[in-house]
């Protein structure tokens, strides 16, 4: 298994420093596997925490890797019972940041693979279309599922999201389905 250098730039919650490598931001509900997926894509067990706990600042951190790309590792959505203060404030944040970002070429996007299509899911992936980013889906923890569900799940999640084929990859943090998927998606994009 191929191990990245990382580079850890910092947590912004604002003023987030220009981009001075192509670069690649991750998203998706809290919880989805969002620690977990950067990880095991970089090869490496703590580059992202896993599981930040609801009411944390929310910020955005920046991984220089291999000193080539930069991985933009957005806070999370979706908890349950945030003030709604909280939910403006990332909205404000990830929106904003998804908008207007220079030098963002790939936007990944993680959902839950054993859930079909998810409201909020739905819509960040419509301000992705507005936005015109280019995006890829991964659909996270699909070693949770028999293999004899899996093609079905995947098939689901890809109608109710409106993806195309080669725009939803199924994954899978420690058994490391998809990693190659999601390096092909990224290196074609920076
Ligand atoms: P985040 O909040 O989106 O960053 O999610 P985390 O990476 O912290 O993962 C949330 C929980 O799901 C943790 O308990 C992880 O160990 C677990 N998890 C994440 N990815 C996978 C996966 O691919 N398979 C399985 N079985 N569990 C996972």
């Amino acid at each position: 298994m191929r191990s990245y250098q990382v580079e850890f730039l910092g947590s912004f919650p604002k003023n987030v420093p220009p981009a001075t490598l192509p670069e690649v931001a991750f998203v998706g509900r809290s919880n989805v596997g969002k620690s977990s997926a950067i990880n095991a894509i970089l090869g490496r067990k703590k580059v992202a925490r896993v599981s930040q706990r609801p009411g944390r600042t929310q910020a955005v951190n920046l991984f220089h890797i291999d000193g080539r790309i930069c991985f933009a590792d957005l806070p999370g959505y979706g908890f349950a019972r945030v003030p709604q203060r909280v939910r403006q404030a990332w909205k404000h944040l990830v929106e904003g940041y998804l908008f207007d970002r220079e030098g963002l070429n790939l936007v990944v996007v993680l959902v839950d693979s054993r859930h079909e299509a998810q409201e909020m899911d739905i819509q960040l992936l419509d301000v992705l279309r507005t936005a015109k980013r280019d995006f890829v889906v991964l659909a996270t923890k699909v070693d949770r599922m028999k293999r004899s569900k899996r093609a079905a799940a995947i098939a689901t999640l890809r109608k109710g999201l409106r993806l195309k084929p080669d725009q939803l990859i199924a994954f899978s943090a420690p058994d490391r389905v998809g990693v190659d998927e999601a390096w092909a998606a990224i290196g074609a994009a920076v």
